[in-house]
This record gives structure tokens, sequence and C-alpha cells, in this order.
């Protein structure tokens, strides 16, 4: 007998998965786990330790010598690389570049959905990523892949960069975002791509709370209550 529950969300970058899945997390009370911030922690170990992320072999050999644990500050998910609190630095765009490149190298994926199952082993728990319905949860009690426009997605991003002290332009932002898309979708390694039994929800006409209550209705749908 099964007593978890677990929820999938997957998409393309600024689809609004972190914001929403937290508060769905909440809203549950359940665990959430940010996968996106452990693909960053290890581009993030790249680069302070020269590795070119672009040489897949020099990555794969890093896999498993990364030392990258999460751990919960007042409900908030942090971030460590060798116990060094991360959660910020994992943030620049620098880093988004270095996630995204990593992440196509299938040892780093490999180790990176063995910590994450055993993180969320026992729990409650909200994950969102890019093949959490398709590779690490393949039996979650629900599955949604949320997407809006690559316009709205990049909107979306500029405000949350500047929030972030890290303002960029948005040309700059919505190009790295469809290239970023291109490589997550277009990899070999569990490429981005809705679940066959995952539920999409576009939220490009959807505000914050819209798509908080469109993700209630479909956690109760699927027999998870608050
Ligand atoms: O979600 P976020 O933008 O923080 O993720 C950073 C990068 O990590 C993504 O661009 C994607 O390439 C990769 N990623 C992944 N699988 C996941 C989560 C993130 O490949 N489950």
């Amino acid at each position: 007998m099964n007593d978890t529950f677990s929820i999938a969300i997957d998409g393309p970058a600024g689809a609004g998965k972190s914001t929403m899945a937290k508060a769905l997390a909440k809203a549950l009370d359940a665990m959430y786990l940010d996968t996106g911030a452990m693909y960053r922690a290890f581009g993030l170990a790249m680069l302070r330790q020269g590795v070119d992320i672009h040489d897949h072999d020099a990555v794969a050999a890093k896999a498993d010598a990364v030392n990258i644990d999460v751990n919960y500050v007042d409900g908030g998910q942090h971030i460590y690389l060798d116990g060094d609190d991360v959660t910020g630095a994992i943030r620049s765009p620098e880093v988004s570049e270095a996630a995204s490149a990593i992440s196509a190298v299938a040892e780093v994926r490999t180790r990176m959905v063995a910590l994450q199952r055993q993180i969320a082993a026992g729990h409650d728990v909200v994950m969102d990523g890019r093949d959490i319905g398709t590779a690490v949860l393949p039996n979650a009690t629900l599955k949604v892949y949320l997407t809006a426009s690559a316009e709205e997605r990049a909107r979306r991003r500029c405000v949350e960069l500047e929030e972030k002290g890290m303002p960029q332009p948005y040309e700059q932002v919505l190009a790295d975002m469809k290239e970023r898309d291109y490589r997550d979708m277009n990899r070999e390694a569990s490429p981005l791509r809705a679940a066959e039994d995952a539920v999409t929800l576009d939220t490009s006409e959807l505000n914050l709370e819209q798509s908080i209550q469109a993700l209630l209705k479909l956690a109760a749908g699927a027999g998870i209550a608050g």
C-alpha cells in the first residue's frame, strides 16, 4: 500500500514551475524539491573547478565526485556544494548556461535522479524539473506539464532577474531561453517532453493565483487533498 503521494511538474524554463510547485507543496503540506537547483549546483561546481562544461567526458568523470546536499530552512529549500550554501550563487545567467550544458551528460543525470529519489523517499512530495514524470517519478500520483509561450516566459524571467538584482535585456533572456529549451528538448539523455500520462497546463493567459487554483483542482482530481 502506498500512503504517500507525489506530484511531478515538468516544463520548459520560465514556465513558473518552481513558484507553482512551491505554492502547491505548501497548500498540500508536502515537501518541495526543485531539481533544477541540483543541476545548477553541479554546473557551479564545474565552473569553480575549472572543468570545461562542454567537455562531456571531463564532466562525466566528475558525476560521482560532487557533493550536493539539500536542506530546508524555514520551509525554503537551500542547496549546498561541499557544505557551502550556494542557494543564491546558482541563479546567475552563467550558472544557468552551465546547468543546461552539464544536464545533457547521462552520468550526471543518473547521479541526480538517484539523489532526488533518495531525498524524496517516504515523503509526500512535489518535484519540479524536466524529467520528473518521465524518469524520476514514473509512478507519480499526478504529472503536470506546465508551459507558456516563450515570450511570456522570457518576460517573467526578466522580472525575476530584476528582482534578484541581476537585470538582463529582454531580447537576451528570450534568446538564451530558446537555446536552453532547444537543448533540453533535443538532448539524448532524458529529453524534455510531457510524459504520456501528464496533463498539460498552459499558463500564458493565467495569473499566478489562477494557475495555482488550476493545479489544486488537478491534484484534487487525482485524489490528493490539502
Ligand atoms: O529549472 P532550472 O532552470 O533551474 O534548471 C536548470 C537547468 O537544469 C535546465 O536548463 C535544464 O537543462 C536542467 N534540468 C534538467 N532536468 C531537471 C531539472 C533541470 O535537465 N530535472
